[in-house]
């Protein structure tokens, strides 16, 4: 079989790949060694995604009312349920909810849809979440949601601050490129974090800067760029407007609000001021707040000041989450632009988009964002909605009520690839293909567009989405314009229409691309026009403003609202882990990803742990006024005092209480409309068990009945963390529901006294399944457990490997399965001093190197670990 090119479906790096059919269904993955983002590397993500394309959890057929139903019935439903609700209500009473997993092709017929056909602009993406606030900042300083800088930035940056940020985990391949930038050149890297990251393993200097200061910081790196001498007074004069009032309004706002030690600060002024090649680097830190754009063009003032824009090694630097969010943002899947960066506010834009397409009804004014979508959806203003390829049940902020929303509403469709939280609660579901079974586009973050390719056929019926779109727009009327044969064709279209904007002086042309180049279409990036190939922006000076000069503008620091003062006394911060992604619909079907971290926790300082009388790996109740998670307690001073930080993962299907994002208010930026996730009111209290239980079975749990449960994959089959507020009467009885192995032989030590029991279920003399109870949290070698799932092995009942046998401890580097014991027991024994010792000792980090800060701090943890053994 021959490899196919094509690109990584998870974060906005967007590397490229090499995947290659097993003509049996499957793929083998391994890194494009000439795609310019990665050069070859992976991370963990992206090493297993031949484990996450299987068909288990799939959605095949379309249903209707949660029964099978034919294309045909269910494209007939859809289009005369929006066709019914536009005619009766108008043009604003339907809306769709997209996502940055799409591609571009397919976002391009949802805009053109819905902003050219149906005549509304409520169509957003679930970008909104993730880059809003950088897009609104971009615009209000440039004129235009523009990328200045390239990934090779990062290779001859002098100065690289990291500004939330934990590249090491959510970005992990730009974070390798910048550890061996940083060793060739010694880079200096600043981390801005409230947070101890992983990234922190590679900064000179870390910042654990108040939540929400981070305009207070770059107001003092503007106030000490002016005193000090280092504004660019040419290009400020000849290229900027605001200079003067901007300054004005960092001298106006205090320091003092980032809460970090006068020293540190000092140095990072020092650093800033003095440092030509400076990157600074911004993430969901900065934008998921509820004063992002602000803090964006707190960022954008100090670069435009210093002249540090558009050239080799220097410049600000928007890092999005999502591996299409910057398509999306291209084409015009936010409610508040058209597509090619073009502006629905101006006639002059409208018009051009309303020629080019022929349409009869343009949207003229911005559309419902995505917190405002979804209200609308639950309080009967919005009729009919289409969510595509996200799980908002989960991921929107205050996900209970979005998801009380989702019933409420009329009508509502899901197209997605796997049952979700979203889906059952859908009046239809379309089954949509799968990232390596369809061909399109994505652009990472820095503007590289980079072909998708069909590596694997369609399973059951499941269509592309551009495709099901289309045929719903042929049968609201509209046939004509939504005919096309393949993506390519819409992508022909697309670029066709950038032209247009090219014409008008937007950024976004790719004009220069043709039908015939898109089979064969290497890694590019955009702009590709008669006039312009690819680059930087902004070195020449030159904006798209009225005036071509950038803007500019003062800031005034707004922290996050108290709300509800000491009844809520945490600040809640969320984000992500290293081996999963979004709602883990495809990452948690990886054993080896489920091996590093296997279920929801939330991060306490030691001093409020001892406080709150929360002991390490029990269980803490999380509440905030929205809503409340049950969550394991893992105690570290990574996380400051008065913070806890939980991670967005888990969903209704993963865990009994995870959802994360039900704690999250729906307050907003007020100019980009991205909600405040990252900073959260939340209590904690013991969460009291009863019991404690770890489950190991072959085949998934039956029946959960407890009051916490979290369930993931290994290689065997499935391992179940459980507790109660009340112990069951019966164990065995307990066990076989849970299991449900009725009739199975059950081997059983019980200990009434302490509220122990140990249960294996065998047949054939193999284990089926295994449950382990304590009155504590269990402590067992889950690994070695876990592995004696079909094993003859009737001594697991033991939990821990016999005399002879190691246990490898919970899993460090997921690729080449290598756990903490025997690293730990590899450092002490054979006196490993760094990182790359312990890769030549036991492999660990030389696959994807997504562990390696990681194994950088179990190195600097060793004399207390030895100290405890
Ligand atoms: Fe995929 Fe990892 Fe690359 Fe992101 S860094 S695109 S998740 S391989």
């Amino acid at each position: 079989m021959t490899a196919i090119r094509t690109t990584c479906p998870y974060c906005g790096v967007g590397c490229g790949l090499l995947a290659t059919p097993d003509g049996k269904g499957g793929l083998t993955v391994k890194g494009d060694t000439a795609h310019p983002a990665n050069l070859g590397r992976l991370c963990s993500k992206g090493t297993a995604l031949a484990e996450t394309v299987g068909l288990e959890g799939r959605i095949l057929t379309p249903q209707i009312g949660g029964q099978p139903a034919t294309w045909e019935s269910a494209l007939e439903l859809v289009a005369a349920r929006f066709s019914q609700a536009i005619a009766q209500h108008g043009p604003d009473s339907v809306a769709f909810y997209l996502s940055g997993q799409m591609l571009t092709e397919d976002y391009y017929v949802a805009n053109k849809l819905m902003k050219g056909f149906i005549g509304s602009a409520n169509i957003d993406t679930n970008s909104r979440l993730c880059m809003a606030s950088s897009v609104a900042g971009h615009r209000r300083a440039f004129g235009s949601d523009t990328v200045p800088g390239t990934y090779e930035d990062f290779d001859n940056a002098d100065l690289v601050v990291l500004v939330g940020s934990n590249l090491a985990w959510c970005h992990p391949v730009l974070y390798q490129r910048l550890a061996a930038a940083k060793k060739a050149r010694g880079t200096r890297v600043v981390v801005v974090d409230p947070r101890r990251t992983a990234t922190c393993d590679l900064a000179d200097l870390h910042l654990p800067i108040a939540p929400g200061s981070d305009a207070a910081l770059f107001n003092a790196a503007l106030v000490a760029l002016a005193d000090r001498g280092a504004v660019d007074a040419r290009f400020v004069a000849d290229h900027v407007t605001g200079f003067d009032a901007a300054l004005a309004g960092a001298r106006a706002s205090d320091p003092a609000l980032t809460g970090l030690p006068a020293p540190d600060l000092e140095t990072f002024l020092d650093w800033f001021t003095t440092t030509e090649k400076t990157v600074t680097v911004y993430s969901q830190g900065i934008n998921q707040s509820s004063s992002g754009t602000d803090k964006v063009n707190a960022i954008l003032n100090c670069h435009l000041a210093s002249g540090r824009i558009g050239r080799p090694g220097m410049g600000p630097f928007s890092v999005t989450g999502q591996p299409n969010a910057m398509g999306g943002r291209e084409v015009g899947g936010l409610a508040n632009m058209l597509a090619c960066h073009l502006d629905i506010e101006s006639p002059a834009h409208r018009a051009a988009v309303q020629g080019f397409w022929a349409s009869p009804a343009m949207a003229d004014k911005p559309g419902l964002k995505a917190v405002d979508l979804f209200r609308a959806a639950g309080s009967s203003q919005i009729k009919a909605l289409w969510i595509i390829h996200t799980n908002p049940a989960v991921s929107m902020p205050d996900a209970d009520r979005v998801a009380q929303a989702i019933r409420d509403c009329d009508f509502v469709v899901v197209s997605d690839i796997t049952r979700t939280d979203t889906t059952r609660l859908a009046d239809v579901v379309l089954p949509a293909t799968a990232w390596a079974e369809k061909s399109g586009t994505v652009t990472n973050s820095d503007r590289i567009i980079s072909r998708q390719r069909k590596v694997l056929p369609a399973p059951g019926q499941a269509r592309d989405d551009w495709r099901m779109i289309a045929d719903v727009a042929t049968r609201m009327g509209w046939g004509e314009a939504f005919d096309w044969p393949d993506a390519g064709a819409i992508f022909a279209e697309y670029a066709a229409l950038s032209g247009v904007a090219g014409a008008l002086g937007r950024d976004f042309d790719i004009s220069g691309l043709q039908h015939a180049d898109y089979d064969a279409l290497p890694p590019t990036r955009w702009p590709v026009s008669t006039t312009r190939q690819g680059g930087r922006f902004f070195g020449d000076g030159q904006f798209y403003t009225p005036d071509a000069r950038a803007r500019m503008l003062p800031i005034t620091p707004r922290l996050p609202e108290a709300r509800t003062g000491k009844r809520y006394p945490f600040r809640l911060n969320t984000g992500r882990i290293r081996d999963q992604w979004h709602t883990m619909t495809r990452t948690a079907l990886s054993p080896r990803l489920s091996q590093h971290i296997a279920e929801p926790f939330v991060e306490v300082h030691p001093q409020d742990a001892s406080e709150l009388g929360l002991a390490p790996a029990t269980l803490a109740r999380v509440t905030s006024p929205e809503g409340s998670a049950i969550l394991r307690v893992s105690i570290t001073d990574a996380v400051q005092r008065g913070q806890v930080f939980a991670p967005m993962h888990w969903t209704g299907e993963t865990a009994a209480s995870g959802r994360i994002d039900a704690l999250i208010a729906g307050v907003t930026d007020p100019v980009s409309g991205q909600p405040e996730s990252k900073a959260a009111v939340a209590a904690l209290q013991p969460f009291g068990a009863a019991w404690y239980g770890f489950a190991v079975s072959a085949n998934a749990p039956a029946l959960l009945q407890a009051d916490y449960w979290a369930t993931a994959r290994h290689a065997a089959g499935h391992r179940t963390e459980l507790a109660g507020l009340e112990a069951p009467a019966d164990w065995e009885a307990y066990a076989r529901a849970l299991f449900g192995l009725p009739g199975a032989e059950c081997l059983s030590v019980l200990d009434a006294r302490r509220g122990g029991a140990r249960l294996a279920f065998m047949a054939g003399g193999r284990v089926l399944a295994a449950l382990f109870v304590a009155a504590e949290p269990v402590q067992l070698a889950r690994g070695h457990v876990a592995a004696q799932i079909g094993a003859d092995n009737p001594g697991l009942l033991a939990g821990r490997p016999g005399a002879g046998q190691a246990d490898p401890g919970p899993t460090v580097c997921a690729c080449l399965n290598v756990g903490l014991h025997t690293i730990t027991a590899a450092i002490a024994a054979q006196r490993l001093t760094s990182v790359e010792a312990i890769g030549a000792a036991l492999q660990a980090g030389t696959s994807c190197g997504s562990c390696k800060p990681e194994l950088a701090a179990l190195l600097a943890r060793m004399p207390r670990l030895e100290a405890a053994e």
